[in-house]
């Protein structure tokens, strides 16, 4: 494994130094899960070459890069990523690659606001695109980090972060408005992994995750006997699948609740470390966090 990562950094580092620019003059820009795709793509525009490696439906903390990323990988100008320890398996990558420019969105933000974790290296929750205000950070910090790399498109990333960030605010208080729908008894999230602790601590939500905070380890039977007493001891209507989860530990969990006599139902799936599929609503961020909070909510009611 490790022989693997040294060849493919090493191929980053010849192939990179060929590869400045491509032929239309643009930088090229890598980006690493559909959320930082988005968000790069609503600064950038036009004006870059951006190229993301994981689609919908993608586990970051699985994702291994393929010879096609190595590629993309080794043409890129920059690369943005989320850090923290989600893309647990591309870490070591990004660290030996000294030469290129490499920028964790997470290193970003005030740790001192974080959710601890003992799950990644981190020591952090990596989860932040589901705190509203991270994502209007990180905007910020995107449109900082190409002005500087492009000084004369500058006055453009300004302008696109400004009129994305008034559309993230708008998102917010929509997002308030419509869980405020929810009686406060009723605000428990219960999904497969606990990709959602930033948004509880947002909007007020109890959140529990069957797999912990990172699907790198499987459910075993203890944690669907402890999860499936405190649903029934909550009175907890609703439980939810994830869209790069496999669905079949939830679907374990329903069982458990339902054999004890109490009926829960799978609430529908919501978007947790992927967005959905482009060109539809749910494949942008906006989108993405929209859906998933009608989903709870029209579920949980
Ligand atoms: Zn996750």
């Amino acid at each position: 494994m490790k022989k693997t990562i040294l060849i493919l950094v090493t191929t980053f580092i010849i192939l990179g130094c060929k590869n400045e620019k491509q032929s239309n003059g643009k930088l090229n820009i890598v980006t690493t899960t559909s959320m930082i795709t988005d968000l790069v793509k609503n600064i950038g525009g036009e004006h870059i070459n951006l190229q993301g490696l994981m689609g919908s439906g993608v586990d970051p903390h699985l994702y291994k890069a393929s010879e096609g990323d190595v590629t993309k990988l080794a043409s890129a100008d920059i690369i943005f990523y989320n850090g923290l320890h989600l893309e647990g398996k591309l870490v070591e990558v990004f660290e030996k690659m000294k030469s290129k420019k490499t920028i964790a969105l997470g290193d970003n933000l005030d740790k001192s606001t974080l959710i601890g974790s003992d799950y990644f290296a981190s020591n952090y929750d990596p989860h932040i695109w589901f705190n509203v205000d991270y994502w209007i950070e990180s905007t910020q910090y995107v449109a900082k980090i190409l002005s500087e790399a492009i000084p004369d498109k500058k006055p453009i990333f300004t302008t696109n972060s400004e009129v994305y960030i008034k559309k993230l605010k708008n998102l917010k208080t929509k997002l308030s408005s419509t869980i405020e729908t929810l009686p406060k008894e009723a605000r428990i999230l219960v999904t497969a992994h606990d990709a959602f602790n930033y948004f509880g601590k947002a909007f007020n939500f109890e959140v529990v995750g069957l797999q912990g905070i990172s699907t790198a380890t499987e459910a075993g039977v203890q944690d669907v006997q402890k999860l499936s007493a405190f649903i029934i001891e909550n009175n907890v209507k609703a439980i939810f699948i994830e869209s790069s989860v496999p669905k079949r530990t939830i679907e374990a969990l329903q069982a458990a609740v339902n054999s004890k006599g109490h009926h829960v139902i799978i609430g529908g799936s919501l978007y947790s470390d992927a967005l959905g599929n482009s060109g539809t609503a749910e494949g942008t961020y906006i989108g993405m966090f929209e859906y998933n909070v009608n989903t709870i909510v029209n579920a949980l009611k």
